[in-house]
């Protein structure tokens, strides 16, 4: 029996199989259980930092990495952070950002409110660019390996994070002890139901899907909130964004600039700027998407993202 690194429950059932990039080949394993999918075997640490070297910040056309963070990622998780900060503005606090990349975001927050900003970076690259460039604090270093001041945050942001992890589950623990008392982590990350798709497809016919991004958990929404739970959070609020780069490959939907420049954070940041009608519509859409079987492309990032704020 393989065993599900989450709950210990039995994960049998192999979905196909998918080939980390400068990992190699692995299974895509179900756990009966909680339903969560991960990669078996799941890489080390160590193997996981190599390939967050500097190609993850400008793969230049190499199979791995992003494009170019800085230019095409960078400005609008500046403005996410400074829309972050906008509403934190009346209190001060003290904010982290677990996998900050450049720090983009939380100089965005400290742009706009007073509060203290601090980041974790894997890459020293990354880590480094906003130390000079940005003139934010970011520690360089996983998860796995910090340690972190008890009750110490009043707000720890993990964005697209969590699907990378070896441990995701001994992560949230961690963080919750770093949170005050009251305080509130804030999740996006994409629905595994769907981020999983392109991968079992492409088993079913006999090929494997590169992961560009090293995605290592698949998390349906059930999988997560159970998760969460037994971690001590209590889910303040979810929210559904939609599976845009599915709908724009389709030809079914045309983004704005900002949006599409944001394709990896799916439509997360502009929720509010939709009629009551339009996400009941893309709602429906990312329901029945996936039943079709129609997913993002596998280089494209995690288009169908969730933001749990806890
Ligand atoms: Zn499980």
């Amino acid at each position: 029996m393989i065993p599900c690194p989450l709950c210990r429950g039995a994960a049998d059932q192999q979905l196909g199989q998918m080939a980390l990039s400068r990992i190699g080949e692995v299974e895509i394993r179900r756990c009966a259980k909680c339903s969560v999918m991960f990669s078996h075997p799941l890489p080390s640490p160590e193997a996981l930092r190599q390939c967050y070297a500097s190609e993850y910040l400008d793969a230049k056309g190499k199979p791995a990495g992003y494009f170019n963070y800085v230019r095409d990622i960078g400005p609008a998780r500046l403005r996410d952070g400074r829309e972050l900060g906008a509403t934190l503005s009346f209190v001060p606090g003290r904010l982290l950002e677990i996998g900050c990349c450049t720090g983009h975001f939380i100089k965005g927050v400290a742009d706009a409110s007073n509060w203290e900003v601090h980041g974790l970076e894997i890459s020293e690259e990354a880590a480094e660019y906003g130390r000079t460039r940005l003139g934010v604090e970011i520690a360089v270093g996983n998860i796995e390996g910090v340690d972190l001041a008890d009750s110490h945050y009043d707000i720890i942001c993990v964005n697209d994070v969590l699907q990378h992890l070896v441990a995701p589950q001994a992560a949230l623990a961690k963080l919750y002890l770093a949170l005050k008392p009251g305080g509130k982590i804030q999740l996006v990350m994409p629905d595994g139901s769907f981020d999983v798709l392109p991968f079992v497809r492409e088993a079913k016919a006999g090929g494997t899907l590169v992961s560009p991004h090293w995605h290592l958990f698949f998390f349906p929404q059930a999988a997560i909130r159970r998760t969460l739970a037994e971690t001590g959070f209590r889910v303040m609020s979810a929210e559904r964004s939609m599976a845009l780069s599915a709908l724009v490959d389709l030809g079914l939907f045309k983004p704005a600039r900002g949006e599409f420049d944001r394709k990896s954070r799916g439509l997360l940041a502009h929720p509010r700027r939709r009629s009551r009608v339009m996400r009941a519509l893309l709602d429906l859409l990312e329901r029945v998407l996936p039943s079709l079987g129609l997913g993002h492309e596998s280089g494209s990032g995690p288009a169908n993202s969730r933001s749990a704020e806890l």
